[in-house]
């Protein structure tokens, strides 16, 4: 990929998808540009949380559990060359109600990909972890070694170490392109423009705004609050190593340890109403709220009345099944549409980068999981 072009590439969205391809690119020794409307990984991104899961259950899924599992060697690998830790081995129980299926699933898988497990019975639960009422948990899938991401400060370290690699950096919003011819150059709301042999629209929840027609209609942004509960005084009881990472399947609930002192952090996993990412509220309902006191309660009695002491508002970029977006533009075929996180991108942002480049380059077969062919306008969700 040489030419007259001032860039192999442009990467437009600075989202982990976006600037794991650009590092992957730049490490390639391509010319790479990253643009971003408002920055990298800013309040209003998917990628803009303080924390985000790494795990490797997948159920049946292998795909993801592979990809997760080569995400976190990179992610380590990250980690280790930047400055304090991006990942935390919180370790990730998965917790199962009366149906068994998904984690008898995964657990299957994580034993074919050699990733070590321990299948915790109710009161084994119950013994190790005593702060919890497992009340309605069956069995608990424990991946000791998985655990949590600093996710806005490691997309920031990805971004340095792209830029190290002599990737550049620029604030822009980039124009929907047009037409249905190979595209020259992107143009940017203020009228500069960027020329680059192919173009990577990594752009979250707004790959529904800038591709309206062929989108909007497949990417379902919607609105998730996250709520942060502080401790009693004194007590660990609900930070790392007491408690870990942790999801309860039949309640849709998710949660993690209290890490770098911000709280024991609490959301819902079912989707929201559906929302513009530009323009949708950052402050928490109080029926959210309520609804958080509640579970928190519930479920860890020690923390009732417990204050929050943090809240966030996020979109998921949901596609109709959960799978991801990565292919080329049906009409202009040197631009790429990549994303469709859905509530479960964030891990997996090194292998998402690693495919993408290799796709670049013509390097790897398509996978038709990602395809755009396979994304209906019905949302009906199987990838957890
Ligand atoms: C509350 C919440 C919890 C989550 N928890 C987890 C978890 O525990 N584990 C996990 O693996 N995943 C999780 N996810 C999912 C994960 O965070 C997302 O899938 C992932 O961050 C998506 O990244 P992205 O790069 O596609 O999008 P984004 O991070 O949204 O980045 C897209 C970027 O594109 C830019 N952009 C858009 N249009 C333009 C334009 N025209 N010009 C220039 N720039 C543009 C935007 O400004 C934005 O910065 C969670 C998501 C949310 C919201």
């Amino acid at each position: 990929m040489t030419g007259t072009k001032t860039y192999d590439v442009v990467v437009i969205g600075a989202g982990v998808f976006g600037v794991w391809t650009a590092w992957h690119l730049a490490n390639r020794k391509q010319r790479v540009l990253i643009v971003d409307s408002y920055g990298a990984a800013h309040s209003r991104a998917s990628s803009g949380g303080e924390s985000r899961i790494i795990r490797m259950s997948y159920g049946r899924d292998e795909i993801y559990t592979r990809w997760a599992q080569r995400s976190l060697v990179q992610w380590k690998e990250l980690s280790a060359a930047t400055g304090p830790p991006l990942f935390q081995p919180t370790g990730v129980l998965w917790l199962a109600g009366e149906d068994e299926t998904r984690l008898r699933e995964s657990a299957a898988t994580l034993k074919r990909c050699g990733i070590r497990h321990e299948v915790l019975e109710h009161t084994t639960l119950g013994a190790r972890y005593p702060q919890v009422n497992f009340a309605g948990v069956s069995r608990g899938l424990l991946e000791p070694e998985s655990g949590v991401l600093l996710a806005r400060r490691a997309v920031a370290s990805v971004v340095e170490e792209a830029t190290w690699r002599r990737a550049r950096f620029a604030i822009a919003q980039i124009l929907t392109p047009k037409g249905n011819k190979p595209l020259d150059y992107v143009e940017t709301s203020a009228g500069e423009r960027y020329s680059a042999g192919q173009f990577v629209f990594a752009c979250g929840a707004w790959l529904g705004k800038v591709f309206a027609d062929l989108l909007g209609p497949r990417i379902f942004p919607t609105r998730q609050e996250v709520f942060f509960f502080g401790s009693p005084p004194g007590d660990a009881r609900f930070a790392p190593p007491a408690l870990p990472t942790w999801l309860f399947q039949a309640d849709e609930v998710y949660g993690m340890p209290d890490i770098e002192a911000r709280g024991l952090k609490i959301a819902r996993d079912t989707h929201g109403e559906r929302v513009d990412p530009d323009t949708q509220s950052r402050l928490a309902t109080p029926a959210g709220a309520a609804w958080a006191g509640e579970y928190v309660a519930r479920r860890f009695p020690a923390l009732k009345d417990a204050p929050i002491v943090g809240t966030r508002v996020c979109q998921y970029e949901n596609t109709s099944n959960g799978d991801f977006l990565i292919d080329s533009h049906p009409d202009i075929p040197n631009v790429w549409l990549a994303g469709g996180g859905s509530g479960h991108g964030f891990k997996h942002g090194p292998a998402f980068g690693e495919y993408l480049a290799g796709r670049l380059c013509g390097e790897l077969p398509e996978e038709p999981r990602f395809s755009l062919a396979s994304k209906a306008t019905q949302q009906d969700r199987t990838v957890y």
